[in-house]
């Protein structure tokens, strides 16, 4: 057998995780020695800022609720002159990816502090990744001073979050443990992590689908989605994130959907050659076929099962392929273009091969 051999580093993180949690918000800014804080939030969760404002009293230097996906640069430019022009000492993001990324572009550019709140599965808050999409083209980088200081982890707010979008943004968070399990940089203590996020997310999202105001299954899946989010921000991740970057960045496939559909088949690819992964996903999954329980689950919760139904074209593909090869990435085996094809025109018509 081979000795293991591996560097872990720790991100320096604190989290608050359980229900009603959210109510420590002004507990967690004064302990970080804030005393003015910015909420931000999309458009559509602003009465949940007002919430946190509320908390906040005096700590509240006012709310920007202009968030959107992908974070375009003209709103981070926004938020960063709303955060000067109130006197901001720092940022609290409630919301999902979009809104915490908003938080991480706020910090890239002015070092303000940010405090998390995350109300979907997508694990942003728990990466050093920052993203800015800029004339149709988003730009990402790792960066320190983008990881929040506090995430504040309450079941609560997501009894809120639709069926389809936890159905998928559990999804996201899923691909992040399976990616993380075969990285170059993959780690025993993240392996555990990975392993157990899958578990938890797994069990869960059924339970989530079935009854979505029960706050013990919304508890599980947010465990897990915190598990899944450690495994983003401590590896490098590789083709299944790679292709939904550029299907998202390029095609404008929505995210977490792009995610569902396409985990199964890069995991049917890539765990022949990922063997002690494909160990940890099978004991996860209780299955002895990885690829097919994924697409069975994300197909009974009623996700999205082909590309084509994300409005993708076989006329894309070659695209696709070409931007997947014009830059190197990690990878548990080459995926030459003819492999690409393959895997791609698959996902595109949603059909699972054996
Ligand atoms: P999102 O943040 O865009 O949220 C989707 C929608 O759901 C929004 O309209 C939001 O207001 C609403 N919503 C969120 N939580 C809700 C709740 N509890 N109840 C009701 N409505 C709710 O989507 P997302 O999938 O969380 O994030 C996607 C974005 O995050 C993408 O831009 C992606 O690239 C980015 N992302 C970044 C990282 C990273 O490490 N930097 C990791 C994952 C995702």
């Amino acid at each position: 057998t081979q000795q293991p051999r591996f560097t872990y580093e720790a991100l320096p993180m604190r989290v608050v995780f359980g229900a009603g949690s959210l109510a420590q918000l002004p507990q967690e800014a004064r302990g970080l020695g804030l005393r003015r804080l910015l909420v931000l939030s999309t458009h559509g969760q602003r009465s949940l800022a007002e919430n946190a404002a509320t908390l906040l009293g005096d700590a509240c230097a006012g709310i920007f609720a202009e968030a959107r996906m992908h974070v375009p640069a003209d709103i981070a430019a926004k938020a960063l002159q709303a955060a000067r022009d109130t006197g901001a000492d720092g940022c609290v993001a409630i919301g999902g990816g979009s809104t915490i990324g908003l938080g991480k572009a706020i910090a890239l550019k002015s070092g303000l502090p940010v405090v998390s709140v995350p109300t979907t599965y997508a694990g942003s808050e728990m990466t050093p990744i920052w993203g800015l999409t800029e004339g149709g083209r988003k730009q990402t980088g790792r960066d320190r001073s983008v990881l929040p200081r506090s995430v504040l982890y309450d079941p609560e707010l997501t009894l809120s979050l639709p069926v389809d979008v936890s159905v998928t943004s559990g999804f996201n968070a899923i691909a992040h443990a399976v990616e993380a399990l075969y990285a170059p940089d993959a780690s025993p203590v993240i392996s555990l992590m990975a392993e157990e996020g899958v578990r938890s997310l797994a069990a869960a999202l059924p339970a989530v689908a079935a009854a979505p105001r029960d706050l013990d299954a919304r508890t599980e899946a947010l465990h897990g989605a915190w598990l899944c989010g450690s495994c983003l921000g401590a590896t490098t991740m590789s083709l299944h994130h790679k292709l939904c970057h550029i299907l998202g960045g390029t095609f404008d496939l929505p995210h977490a959907p792009t995610h569902t559909v396409l985990l199964p088949y890069v995991a049917a690819f890539n765990l022949p050659a990922a063997p002690d992964a494909e160990r940890a996903l099978r004991r996860a999954l209780a299955t002895d076929d990885v690829p097919e329980q994924l697409a069975r689950v994300a197909a009974e919760l009623g996700a999205p099962r082909s590309l084509a139904e994300l409005g993708l074209t076989e006329h894309d593909l070659a695209e696709v392929i070409a931007q997947a090869q014009s830059r190197p990435y990690a990878n548990p085996r080459p995926a030459p273009a003819d492999a690409l094809r393959t895997l791609l025109t698959d996902a595109l018509h949603g059909t699972l091969a054996h």
